[in-house]
């Protein structure tokens, strides 16, 4: 009893499921967190080493992102015990089975994450009729490559920058992971007249106080290379994007890289979250004790997923850059507020306010 309760607290999990198929290699754990707000949205990750603690605090983290982003959606998260690279055939069968498994959990809507993509979705939607991050030819809209979340980035740095007291023309960008996210982040900030400083992939860093071509980048990465192979700019190990100084510094890429032990080499005036949990708790805290506003991951990088909802619910590309743009600006003001006047960090005051969005909710609720 103690042991399945242990991850209890007063906002779930609301239900934790074990899937064990063994004909098809299939264990797989759905956590869904809280439905006070509507079904629960969530990627399925696939990858051998996940857990149950992983996928329950992930599925928290849905709870606040989606309850911020002012989505009719709870949170929740499934973890697939397996490589995702397995062979096509064997990986469709485990992923159809997982789907069917779940067919029956109404209140949890799976979507992509990392090991799984559209194609899986696809796979899952077909068993289920319920999935969001579907391919285009079912009527998905296609996040990664509109640049969704790298939209909402940029609406977001418009806001926290008037606070921070700068113009967004001329400011200076470093944006560390130049993927998905980063690359499309640093499209939306150009078109606005801000220049990227330095960018950093998985091979290394390069770097331009006068600027970088932001269109000839992106498409020399779509032509699978690397940064480094660019003509020009300065180069340098991954670990150099932290020490260029710039005005708005964005970490896109892994969790964790700015730590206690190097936040200080940090010369920005302000960080916007891309990526999830990439500051340690103590690294935020050092930032805004120095007068550096740090945007948090859920509220700055929640375009993906009101993007997901916005499909779910039949909306079209341009409603869901509209919600992006709307909801982010408006959720980055009120949470700076809410930091200045009550002299927390910023995410601090973030999670007050998806706290109070998920308790309203739970008050209209039968069963609190
Ligand atoms: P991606 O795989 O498309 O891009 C990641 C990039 O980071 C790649 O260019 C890779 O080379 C680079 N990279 C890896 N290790 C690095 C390192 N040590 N230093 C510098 N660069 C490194 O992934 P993505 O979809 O852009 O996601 C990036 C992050 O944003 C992840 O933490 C993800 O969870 C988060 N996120 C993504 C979305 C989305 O819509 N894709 C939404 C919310 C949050």
């Amino acid at each position: 009893m103690d042991e399945v309760f242990r991850l209890a607290d007063e906002f779930g999990p609301a239900r934790v499921v074990h899937i064990h198929r063994p004909a098809v290699g299939l264990r797989a754990i759905v956590v869904i967190d809280n439905t006070a707000c509507g079904p629960a949205v969530g990627g399925v990750r696939m990858a051998p080493d996940v857990s149950l603690d992983e996928c329950a605090r992930l599925a928290r983290a849905m709870t606040w992102k989606n309850a911020a982003a002012g989505l009719p959606h709870g949170g929740g998260k499934a973890v697939i015990f397996g490589d995702p690279k397995l062979p096509a055939e064997q990986k469709e069968r485990r992923i159809r089975s997982f789907a069917q498994a779940i067919g029956d959990l109404a209140d949890y809507i799976p979507g992509p994450d990392m090991g799984t993509d559209e194609t899986c979705i696809g796979w899952i939607k077909d068993e289920i009729g319920r999935a969001v991050g579907l391919p285009s030819a079912l009527g998905g809209i296609p996040l990664d490559e509109i640049g969704a979340t790298g939209f909402g980035l940029a609406s977001c740095i418009d806001v926290a920058r008037s606070v921070a007291g700068f113009e967004l023309k001329g400011a200076r960008v470093a944006v560390q992971g130049f993927g998905a996210v980063g690359k499309h982040a640093a499209r939306f900030l150009a078109e606005k007249g801000a220049i990227l400083v330095a960018a950093s992939d998985a091979k290394g860093t390069l770097a331009d106080q006068d600027g970088l071509p932001v269109s000839k980048l992106i498409a020399l990465k779509e032509a699978g290379g690397a940064l480094s192979d660019f003509a020009g700019g300065d180069k340098g190990g991954t670990d150099a994007i932290i020490d260029v100084p710039c005005d708005i510094w964005i970490p896109a890429a892994r969790p964790d890289v700015i730590r206690a032990d190097n936040v200080m080499r940090l010369k920005t005036r302000l960080v916007v979250e891309g990526a999830n949990i990439p500051l340690t708790m103590d690294a935020e805290q050092a930032l805004h004790d120095r007068g550096v506003i740090v945007v948090p991951d859920f509220i700055a990088n929640a375009g993906g997923v009101i993007c997901a909802s916005i499909e779910y619910r039949g909306g079209t590309q341009r409603a869901a850059f509209d919600y992006i743009d709307e909801r982010i600006r408006s959720n980055t003001r009120v949470v700076l507020d809410e930091s200045r006047r009550g002299g927390v960090t910023p995410r601090r005051a973030a999670q007050e306010l998806a706290k109070t969005r998920v308790m309203a909710a739970t008050a209209t609720r039968r069963w609190r």
